[in-house]
Protein backbone atom coordinates (compact mmCIF):
# COMPACT_ATOMS: atom_id res chain seq x y z
CA UNK A 1 0.00 0.00 0.00
CA UNK A 2 1.77 3.41 -0.66
CA UNK A 3 1.78 5.58 2.54
CA UNK A 4 2.58 8.90 2.15
CA UNK A 5 5.73 10.37 2.91
CA UNK A 6 4.54 14.31 2.95
CA UNK A 7 1.22 13.39 5.25
CA UNK A 8 0.89 17.29 5.59
CA UNK A 9 1.18 18.28 2.27
CA UNK A 10 -1.81 19.45 0.15
CA UNK A 11 -1.95 21.51 -2.83
CA UNK A 12 -0.36 24.72 -2.17
CA UNK A 13 -2.00 27.88 -0.76
CA UNK A 14 -1.05 29.89 -3.94
CA UNK A 15 -2.20 27.66 -6.35
CA UNK A 16 -5.43 27.07 -4.36
CA UNK A 17 -6.19 31.00 -4.08
CA UNK A 18 -4.83 31.39 -7.98
CA UNK A 19 -7.59 28.64 -9.01
CA UNK A 20 -10.45 29.91 -6.74
CA UNK A 21 -9.83 33.77 -8.55
CA UNK A 22 -9.78 32.73 -11.87
CA UNK A 23 -12.86 30.30 -11.19
CA UNK A 24 -14.52 33.47 -9.64
CA UNK A 25 -12.90 36.14 -12.08
CA UNK A 26 -11.01 37.75 -9.08
CA UNK A 27 -8.96 40.49 -9.15
CA UNK A 28 -5.87 38.13 -7.87
CA UNK A 29 -3.69 39.86 -5.50
CA UNK A 30 -2.94 36.30 -3.91
CA UNK A 31 0.15 34.10 -5.36
CA UNK A 32 3.08 36.58 -5.65
CA UNK A 33 3.63 37.45 -9.27
CA UNK A 34 4.28 40.43 -11.45
CA UNK A 35 1.54 41.06 -13.63
CA UNK A 36 3.73 43.56 -15.77
CA UNK A 37 6.59 43.33 -18.18
CA UNK A 38 9.82 41.95 -18.05
CA UNK A 39 12.22 44.59 -18.80
CA UNK A 40 12.90 44.42 -22.52
CA UNK A 41 16.49 44.17 -22.15
CA UNK A 42 16.37 40.47 -20.45
CA UNK A 43 13.68 39.36 -23.04
CA UNK A 44 16.11 40.37 -25.75
CA UNK A 45 19.15 38.84 -24.48
CA UNK A 46 16.92 35.83 -23.90
CA UNK A 47 16.49 35.65 -27.43
CA UNK A 48 19.97 36.49 -28.22
CA UNK A 49 21.23 33.19 -26.27
CA UNK A 50 18.83 31.26 -27.79
CA UNK A 51 19.88 32.48 -31.36
CA UNK A 52 23.40 32.25 -30.55
CA UNK A 53 23.13 28.55 -29.66
CA UNK A 54 23.49 28.76 -26.02
CA UNK A 55 20.64 26.07 -26.02
CA UNK A 56 22.56 22.41 -24.80
CA UNK A 57 23.43 21.91 -21.13
CA UNK A 58 25.05 24.69 -18.97
CA UNK A 59 27.96 23.64 -16.32
CA UNK A 60 26.58 22.13 -13.78
CA UNK A 61 27.59 24.65 -11.40
CA UNK A 62 25.97 27.66 -14.07
CA UNK A 63 27.11 29.98 -16.78
CA UNK A 64 30.33 30.90 -15.39
CA UNK A 65 29.52 34.47 -17.06
CA UNK A 66 26.40 34.24 -14.80
CA UNK A 67 28.75 33.13 -11.87
CA UNK A 68 30.94 36.45 -12.67
CA UNK A 69 28.27 38.59 -12.68
CA UNK A 70 26.70 37.36 -9.09
CA UNK A 71 30.08 37.62 -7.21
CA UNK A 72 30.48 41.67 -8.68
CA UNK A 73 26.80 42.24 -7.42
CA UNK A 74 27.49 40.51 -3.96
CA UNK A 75 30.69 42.40 -3.88
CA UNK A 76 29.19 45.70 -5.01
CA UNK A 77 26.04 45.32 -2.55
CA UNK A 78 27.40 43.65 0.59
CA UNK A 79 31.29 44.19 -0.21
CA UNK A 80 31.26 39.90 -0.11
CA UNK A 81 34.36 38.75 -1.84
CA UNK A 82 32.72 35.56 -3.27
CA UNK A 83 34.62 33.11 -5.37
CA UNK A 84 33.06 32.74 -8.76
CA UNK A 85 34.20 29.33 -9.34
CA UNK A 86 33.51 27.43 -5.68
CA UNK A 87 30.87 29.32 -4.02
CA UNK A 88 28.31 30.15 -6.29
CA UNK A 89 25.86 27.62 -7.98
CA UNK A 90 22.82 28.69 -10.17
CA UNK A 91 19.50 26.39 -9.19
CA UNK A 92 16.54 26.51 -10.93
CA UNK A 93 14.49 29.13 -8.60
CA UNK A 94 15.31 29.75 -4.83
CA UNK A 95 13.06 26.66 -4.24
CA UNK A 96 15.72 24.49 -5.44
CA UNK A 97 18.41 25.91 -3.60
CA UNK A 98 16.60 25.70 -0.31
CA UNK A 99 16.01 21.62 -1.13
CA UNK A 100 20.11 21.18 -2.28
CA UNK A 101 20.98 22.83 0.80
CA UNK A 102 18.88 21.18 3.70
CA UNK A 103 19.61 17.86 1.72
CA UNK A 104 22.96 18.30 1.31
CA UNK A 105 23.73 18.60 5.38
CA UNK A 106 20.76 17.83 7.37
CA UNK A 107 20.38 14.23 8.26
CA UNK A 108 17.45 11.78 9.53
CA UNK A 109 16.89 12.64 13.65
CA UNK A 110 18.35 16.06 12.99
CA UNK A 111 16.54 19.43 14.23
CA UNK A 112 15.96 22.92 11.68
CA UNK A 113 14.47 25.63 13.16
CA UNK A 114 12.31 27.59 11.07
CA UNK A 115 10.90 30.74 12.51
CA UNK A 116 6.75 31.12 11.63
CA UNK A 117 5.19 32.43 9.45
CA UNK A 118 7.21 30.43 7.37
CA UNK A 119 7.80 29.93 3.51
CA UNK A 120 5.16 27.09 2.55
CA UNK A 121 8.42 25.14 0.59
CA UNK A 122 10.55 24.99 4.12
CA UNK A 123 9.26 22.20 6.00
CA UNK A 124 8.23 19.71 2.76
CA UNK A 125 12.35 19.24 2.66
CA UNK A 126 13.29 19.01 6.04
CA UNK A 127 10.57 16.50 6.14
CA UNK A 128 11.90 14.49 3.23
CA UNK A 129 15.25 14.64 4.78
CA UNK A 130 14.11 12.84 7.70
CA UNK A 131 14.87 15.99 10.24
CA UNK A 132 12.53 17.86 12.09
CA UNK A 133 11.35 21.36 11.89
CA UNK A 134 11.20 22.96 14.88
CA UNK A 135 8.88 26.52 14.96
CA UNK A 136 9.91 29.26 16.58
CA UNK A 137 6.91 32.21 16.15
CA UNK A 138 7.61 35.61 15.16
CA UNK A 139 5.57 38.43 17.08
CA UNK A 140 2.19 38.09 15.73
CA UNK A 141 1.87 41.65 15.05
CA UNK A 142 5.37 43.03 14.16
CA UNK A 143 7.20 40.19 12.98
CA UNK A 144 10.15 40.60 14.84
CA UNK A 145 12.19 37.81 16.00
CA UNK A 146 12.42 37.17 19.56
CA UNK A 147 16.15 35.98 19.90
CA UNK A 148 15.91 34.69 23.13
CA UNK A 149 13.06 31.62 21.54
CA UNK A 150 15.23 30.61 19.01
CA UNK A 151 18.17 30.16 21.60
CA UNK A 152 16.05 28.05 23.75
CA UNK A 153 15.08 26.45 20.45
CA UNK A 154 18.78 25.05 19.71
CA UNK A 155 19.14 21.31 20.73
CA UNK A 156 22.26 19.29 20.29
CA UNK A 157 20.21 17.79 17.22
CA UNK A 158 20.06 21.40 15.94
CA UNK A 159 21.34 21.49 12.54
CA UNK A 160 20.49 23.83 10.15
CA UNK A 161 18.18 27.62 10.89
CA UNK A 162 16.59 29.39 8.45
CA UNK A 163 15.79 33.16 7.90
CA UNK A 164 13.93 35.13 5.44
CA UNK A 165 14.56 38.58 5.55
CA UNK A 166 12.72 40.75 3.62
CA UNK A 167 9.90 38.17 5.12
CA UNK A 168 7.69 36.40 3.14
CA UNK A 169 4.55 37.25 4.19
CA UNK A 170 4.86 40.10 6.47
CA UNK A 171 7.69 42.43 4.85
CA UNK A 172 9.49 42.44 7.87
CA UNK A 173 13.38 43.04 7.66
CA UNK A 174 16.29 42.12 9.87
CA UNK A 175 18.10 45.23 11.41
CA UNK A 176 22.03 44.98 12.17
CA UNK A 177 21.06 43.95 15.82
CA UNK A 178 18.76 40.79 14.12
CA UNK A 179 22.50 39.41 12.38
CA UNK A 180 24.17 40.41 15.21
CA UNK A 181 21.77 38.10 18.11
CA UNK A 182 21.86 35.46 15.05
CA UNK A 183 26.00 35.32 15.15
CA UNK A 184 25.60 35.24 19.40
CA UNK A 185 23.74 32.05 18.55
CA UNK A 186 25.50 30.25 16.03
CA UNK A 187 28.92 31.52 17.30
CA UNK A 188 30.44 27.82 18.34
CA UNK A 189 27.81 25.43 17.42
CA UNK A 190 27.55 22.98 14.31
CA UNK A 191 24.67 24.70 13.38
CA UNK A 192 24.45 25.98 9.28
CA UNK A 193 22.26 29.01 8.40
CA UNK A 194 19.97 29.32 5.42
CA UNK A 195 19.39 32.79 4.24
CA UNK A 196 16.56 32.76 1.92
CA UNK A 197 17.13 36.82 0.83
CA UNK A 198 15.07 36.55 -2.36
CA UNK A 199 13.39 39.92 -1.67
CA UNK A 200 16.76 41.91 -1.57
CA UNK A 201 16.48 44.23 -3.92
CA UNK A 202 13.07 45.14 -2.66
CA UNK A 203 14.01 47.10 0.22
CA UNK A 204 12.39 50.48 0.98
CA UNK A 205 12.81 54.04 3.47
CA UNK A 206 16.19 54.02 2.65
CA UNK A 207 16.40 50.63 4.69
CA UNK A 208 19.61 48.91 4.05
CA UNK A 209 19.30 44.82 3.40
CA UNK A 210 21.37 43.13 5.77
CA UNK A 211 22.39 40.32 4.12
CA UNK A 212 24.60 37.46 5.82
CA UNK A 213 27.13 38.10 3.02
CA UNK A 214 27.67 41.13 5.07
CA UNK A 215 28.98 39.08 8.10
CA UNK A 216 31.88 37.27 7.95
CA UNK A 217 31.29 35.14 10.91
CA UNK A 218 27.64 34.35 9.51
CA UNK A 219 28.97 33.96 6.11
CA UNK A 220 31.40 31.28 7.00
CA UNK A 221 28.15 28.68 7.49
CA UNK A 222 26.14 30.29 5.57
CA UNK A 223 23.89 28.90 2.15
CA UNK A 224 23.10 32.78 0.84
CA UNK A 225 19.74 32.02 -1.68
CA UNK A 226 18.75 34.34 -4.25
CA UNK A 227 16.04 34.34 -6.74
CA UNK A 228 15.77 36.34 -10.31
CA UNK A 229 11.91 35.92 -10.27
CA UNK A 230 11.46 38.50 -7.66
CA UNK A 231 14.34 40.75 -9.36
CA UNK A 232 13.37 40.77 -12.80
CA UNK A 233 9.31 39.92 -12.26
CA UNK A 234 9.66 36.96 -13.94
CA UNK A 235 8.37 34.34 -11.79
CA UNK A 236 8.07 31.63 -14.38
CA UNK A 237 11.97 31.42 -15.23
CA UNK A 238 12.53 29.85 -12.00
CA UNK A 239 16.85 30.59 -11.87
CA UNK A 240 18.37 31.41 -8.73
CA UNK A 241 21.33 30.80 -6.89
CA UNK A 242 22.71 29.71 -4.00
CA UNK A 243 26.26 31.29 -2.13
CA UNK A 244 27.77 29.63 0.23
CA UNK A 245 31.56 28.40 1.39
CA UNK A 246 33.98 26.13 -0.74
CA UNK A 247 33.23 22.96 1.34
CA UNK A 248 29.73 23.57 1.82
CA UNK A 249 28.99 24.22 -1.96
CA UNK A 250 30.62 21.24 -2.70
CA UNK A 251 28.01 19.26 -1.21
CA UNK A 252 25.01 21.41 -2.15
CA UNK A 253 26.30 20.45 -5.82
CA UNK A 254 26.26 17.02 -4.93
CA UNK A 255 22.52 17.26 -4.77
CA UNK A 256 22.13 19.93 -7.24
CA UNK A 257 23.95 17.85 -9.69
CA UNK A 258 21.38 14.47 -9.50
CA UNK A 259 18.23 16.84 -8.41
CA UNK A 260 18.48 18.54 -12.50
CA UNK A 261 22.19 18.93 -13.22
CA UNK A 262 21.82 22.12 -15.06
CA UNK A 263 19.63 25.31 -15.16
CA UNK A 264 17.68 26.62 -17.72
CA UNK A 265 21.07 27.97 -19.92
CA UNK A 266 19.55 30.48 -22.53
CA UNK A 267 17.98 32.25 -19.38
CA UNK A 268 21.36 32.00 -17.37
CA UNK A 269 23.22 33.75 -20.33
CA UNK A 270 20.39 36.62 -20.54
CA UNK A 271 20.98 37.37 -16.96
CA UNK A 272 24.54 37.75 -17.19
CA UNK A 273 24.22 40.48 -19.87
CA UNK A 274 21.28 41.96 -17.71
CA UNK A 275 23.48 41.92 -14.56
CA UNK A 276 26.57 43.10 -16.05
CA UNK A 277 24.81 45.81 -18.75
CA UNK A 278 22.21 47.01 -16.43
CA UNK A 279 22.82 47.62 -12.54
CA UNK A 280 20.04 50.63 -12.56
CA UNK A 281 17.40 47.77 -12.49
CA UNK A 282 18.38 46.07 -9.06
CA UNK A 283 19.80 49.61 -7.68
CA UNK A 284 16.56 51.16 -8.32
CA UNK A 285 14.02 48.23 -7.67
CA UNK A 286 13.36 49.87 -4.13
CA UNK A 287 12.22 52.63 -5.69
CA UNK A 288 10.43 50.99 -8.16
CA UNK A 289 7.94 48.57 -5.57
CA UNK A 290 8.17 51.30 -2.89
CA UNK A 291 6.10 53.73 -5.20
CA UNK A 292 3.63 50.97 -5.78
CA UNK A 293 3.51 49.90 -2.32
CA UNK A 294 3.11 53.60 -1.33
CA UNK A 295 0.09 54.29 -3.96
CA UNK A 296 -1.54 51.21 -2.89
CA UNK A 297 -1.44 51.70 1.02
CA UNK A 298 -2.80 55.42 0.87
CA UNK A 299 -5.73 53.45 -1.49
CA UNK A 300 -6.67 51.35 1.20
CA UNK A 301 -7.14 53.75 3.04
CA UNK A 302 -10.50 54.49 2.23
CA UNK A 303 -11.30 50.65 2.56
CA UNK A 304 -11.98 49.13 5.68
CA UNK A 305 -8.61 47.29 5.70
CA UNK A 306 -5.69 47.90 8.15
CA UNK A 307 -2.26 48.04 6.48
CA UNK A 308 0.33 47.08 8.27
CA UNK A 309 3.53 48.38 7.87
CA UNK A 310 5.55 47.03 4.92
CA UNK A 311 9.69 47.49 5.37
CA UNK A 312 10.37 45.35 2.50
CA UNK A 313 9.39 42.28 -0.21
CA UNK A 314 5.78 42.94 -2.45
CA UNK A 315 3.23 42.41 -0.38
CA UNK A 316 1.38 43.94 2.15
CA UNK A 317 -0.43 42.31 5.06
CA UNK A 318 -3.89 43.69 5.85
CA UNK A 319 -6.16 43.58 9.26
CA UNK A 320 -9.33 42.71 8.60
CA UNK A 321 -10.84 42.75 11.96
CA UNK A 322 -13.35 45.75 11.09
CA UNK A 323 -14.74 43.50 8.07
CA UNK A 324 -15.57 39.77 9.10
CA UNK A 325 -14.09 37.43 12.38
CA UNK A 326 -13.72 34.73 9.90
CA UNK A 327 -10.84 32.77 10.04
CA UNK A 328 -8.03 33.98 7.43
CA UNK A 329 -8.71 31.13 5.63
CA UNK A 330 -12.24 31.55 5.26
CA UNK A 331 -12.12 35.46 4.78
CA UNK A 332 -9.71 34.77 1.71
CA UNK A 333 -12.25 32.37 0.39
CA UNK A 334 -14.95 34.81 1.31
CA UNK A 335 -13.25 37.61 -0.30
CA UNK A 336 -12.82 36.30 -3.75
CA UNK A 337 -16.61 34.62 -4.02
CA UNK A 338 -18.25 37.59 -2.93
CA UNK A 339 -16.19 40.28 -3.39
CA UNK A 340 -13.68 39.05 -6.60
CA UNK A 341 -10.50 39.89 -4.50
CA UNK A 342 -8.28 37.09 -3.69
CA UNK A 343 -5.59 37.45 -1.03
CA UNK A 344 -3.41 34.86 1.13
CA UNK A 345 -4.11 33.51 4.87
CA UNK A 346 -1.52 33.76 6.81
CA UNK A 347 -2.42 30.42 8.85
CA UNK A 348 -1.11 28.31 6.30
CA UNK A 349 2.57 29.75 7.11
CA UNK A 350 2.15 28.77 10.45
CA UNK A 351 2.22 24.92 12.41
CA UNK A 352 0.27 26.85 15.28
CA UNK A 353 -1.74 29.99 13.66
CA UNK A 354 -1.68 32.69 16.65
CA UNK A 355 -4.72 32.47 17.74
CA UNK A 356 -7.76 35.45 16.55
CA UNK A 357 -5.13 36.25 14.30
CA UNK A 358 -7.17 38.53 11.53
CA UNK A 359 -4.27 39.29 8.99
CA UNK A 360 -4.11 38.66 4.62
CA UNK A 361 -1.54 38.97 2.71
CA UNK A 362 -2.11 41.15 -0.69
CA UNK A 363 1.07 41.26 -3.47
CA UNK A 364 1.35 44.70 -5.29
CA UNK A 365 3.49 43.92 -7.86
CA UNK A 366 0.34 44.66 -9.92
CA UNK A 367 -0.13 47.09 -12.37
CA UNK A 368 -1.76 50.10 -11.60
CA UNK A 369 -5.01 48.92 -13.85
CA UNK A 370 -5.13 45.68 -11.33
CA UNK A 371 -4.56 47.49 -7.76
CA UNK A 372 -7.25 50.29 -8.58
CA UNK A 373 -9.33 47.37 -9.96
CA UNK A 374 -9.35 45.64 -6.44
CA UNK A 375 -9.39 48.83 -4.19
CA UNK A 376 -12.83 49.63 -6.12
CA UNK A 377 -13.60 45.75 -5.11
CA UNK A 378 -12.55 46.52 -1.82
CA UNK A 379 -13.87 49.77 -0.84
CA UNK A 380 -17.12 47.68 -0.71
CA UNK A 381 -16.39 46.06 1.99
N1 LIG B 1 11.53 32.03 -0.65
C1 LIG B 1 10.59 32.97 -0.52
C2 LIG B 1 10.52 33.73 0.75
C3 LIG B 1 9.70 33.21 -1.56
O1 LIG B 1 8.75 34.13 -1.41
C4 LIG B 1 9.82 32.47 -2.76
C5 LIG B 1 8.91 32.67 -3.94
N2 LIG B 1 7.98 33.59 -3.83
C6 LIG B 1 10.82 31.52 -2.86
C7 LIG B 1 11.66 31.31 -1.79
C8 LIG B 1 10.98 30.66 -4.07
O2 LIG B 1 11.58 31.33 -5.12
P1 LIG B 1 11.63 30.70 -6.59
O3 LIG B 1 10.32 31.04 -7.24
O4 LIG B 1 12.79 31.35 -7.24
O5 LIG B 1 11.80 29.23 -6.45
N1 LIG C 1 6.37 32.69 -3.55
C1 LIG C 1 5.08 32.98 -4.07
C2 LIG C 1 4.24 33.63 -2.98
O1 LIG C 1 4.62 33.69 -1.85
C3 LIG C 1 4.36 31.76 -4.53
C4 LIG C 1 5.14 30.73 -5.24
C5 LIG C 1 4.31 29.53 -5.56
O2 LIG C 1 3.19 29.66 -6.04
N2 LIG C 1 4.81 28.40 -5.29
O3 LIG C 1 3.18 34.06 -3.29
Amino acid sequence: MLQTKLPKVGTTIFTVMSQMAAEHKAVNLGQGFPDFAVPQRLVDELDRAMRDGHNQYAPMTGVPALRQAIAAKALACYGAQVDTDAEITVTSGATEAIFNAIHAVVRPGEEVVVLDPAYDCYEPAIDLAGAKAVHVPMDPRTFAVDWSRVQAAITPKTRMLMVNSPHNPSGAMFGEADLRALADILRGTDIFLLSDEVYEHIVFDGRRHESALRYPELRERAFVVSSFGKTYHCTGWKIGYAIAPPALSAEFRKVHQYNVFCSFAPAQHAFAAMIRDEPEHYEQLGAFYQAKRDHFREQLLATKLKPLPVPGGYFQLVDYSAVSDLPDLEFVKWLTVEHGVTAIPLSPFYENPPAGQRLARLCFAKNPATLDAAIERLKKL
